[in-house]
């Protein structure tokens, strides 16, 4: 493992300076993906800025209507949150269906936003991967490529976002602030992680010297039914085949407002539009659902060993739809 200089900021301010200083500077919130990957080299900071004192630690309603959550918010606090139990329920479940309890204890909710692809050709140095060593190739195109993405990918990156809270967050909407050098500015969620296309290097929208400090989310959906379905090659503590959030409102027996977002079979967090648009207005029932899954895998592109994930991912936008349902009817929210 390579050395790095270490210094706890004790202000954002002090902290965007510290990286705005560095060439090779990361900031490090609870460290659960940051240590990893220096210790697989795949990251190398000279300097690493602790955030983890700054107060970006609140969770509060702002607007009346908008829930806004402070970056150090660990994965724990937020998914057990009172009010995010209560009106973004799928938010909830999303966390804490990541990790293992004890990551979601370090882990926070800008770190989850950044979290890196787990991609065995992006952690392996010995591999070529464009996102980690850009213009290397991609190894996974003629490798094993079960884990990756059938939806998003290019010719030069097919690495599957694999965040579970993200998501949630990408049916729910959101606003990520970040604070840099010159002030701060907003990001619309949906814009914030990037498609690979010749650049998968760049991930996200957001510099080396800027600083995610909080998120805000759109108003909930109410009254809605709620529910996160994950796939996984085991039941807990692994990664998702393939994800699905939902979340339905109900005018009688047809669906009022739905919004259907997808993981593990994306290059980012994968909102379905098209599914929502088939879900408005409809019965909500199984062929309604069925139609709808069906759309959001329309322009799946499988690849030799992951043609198995949008059978799997449709399977998953069905359970999902049918358990928000069940949800709402029961009176969630
Ligand atoms: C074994 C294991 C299993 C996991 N399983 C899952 C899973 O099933 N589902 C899931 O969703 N996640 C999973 N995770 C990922 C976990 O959720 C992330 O590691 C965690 O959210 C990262 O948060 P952190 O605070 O520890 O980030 P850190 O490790 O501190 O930082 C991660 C990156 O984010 C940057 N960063 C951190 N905070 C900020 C900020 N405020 N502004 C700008 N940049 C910032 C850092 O510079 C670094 O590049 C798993 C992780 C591990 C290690």
């Amino acid at each position: 493992m390579r050395t790095f200089a270490y210094a706890r900021a004790d202000s954002v301010e002090r902290a965007v300076d510290a990286q705005h200083a560095q060439q090779a500077g990361a900031f490090v919130a609870g460290g659960t993906l940051l240590l990893d990957l220096v210790k697989l080299d795949v990251m190398r900071p000279q300097q690493v800025t602790d955030i983890s004192a700054l107060p970006m630690k609140e969770v509060a309603f702002v607007d009346d209507d908008r829930l806004r959550i402070g970056a150090l918010v660990t994965n724990t606090d937020l998914a057990h949150h009172p009010d995010v139990r209560q009106h973004y329920p799928l938010l909830s479940q999303a966390i804490l269906n990541g990790a293992s309890t004890q990551i979601r204890n370090m882990a926070s909710t800008g770190g989850n936003l950044m979290q890196r692809t787990r991609c065995p050709y992006f952690r392996d140095v010995a591999a070529a991967c464009n996102k980690r060593e850009p213009g290397s190739g991609c190894d996974a195109m003629q490798g094993i490529n079960r884990m990756h993405a059938v939806l998003g990918g290019s010719e030069h990156c097919i690495a599957v976002h694999p965040s579970d809270m993200c998501v949630a967050l990408a049916a729910i909407g959101a606003t990520v602030t970040l604070q840099g050098p010159d002030g701060t500015r907003d990001v619309d969620f949906g814009n914030f992680h990037r498609l690979p296309g010749e650049t998968p290097h760049q991930e996200q929208d957001i510099t080396d010297d800027e600083l995610i400090v909080a998120l805000t989310l759109a108003p909930p959906l109410a009254p809605q039914g709620a529910a996160y379905v994950k796939l996984r090659d085991r039941a807990s503590y692994e990664f998702a085949l393939a994800a699905a959030g939902a979340m339905i409102s109900l005018d009688g027996d047809m669906i009022g407002e739905a919004r259907l977002a997808l993981g593990g079979v994306a290059t980012k967090p994968w909102r379905c539009a098209e599914a929502e648009e088939i879900l408005r207005g409809q019965p909500a029932e199984t062929a309604t659902f069925e139609r709808a899954a069906e759309a959001a895998l329309a322009d799946a592109q499988p690849l030799e060993h992951n043609a198995f994930k949008v059978p799997l991912a449709r399977q998953a936008i069905v359970r999902a739809l049918r358990d928000a349902t069940r949800d709402a009817k029961e009176g969630h929210a």
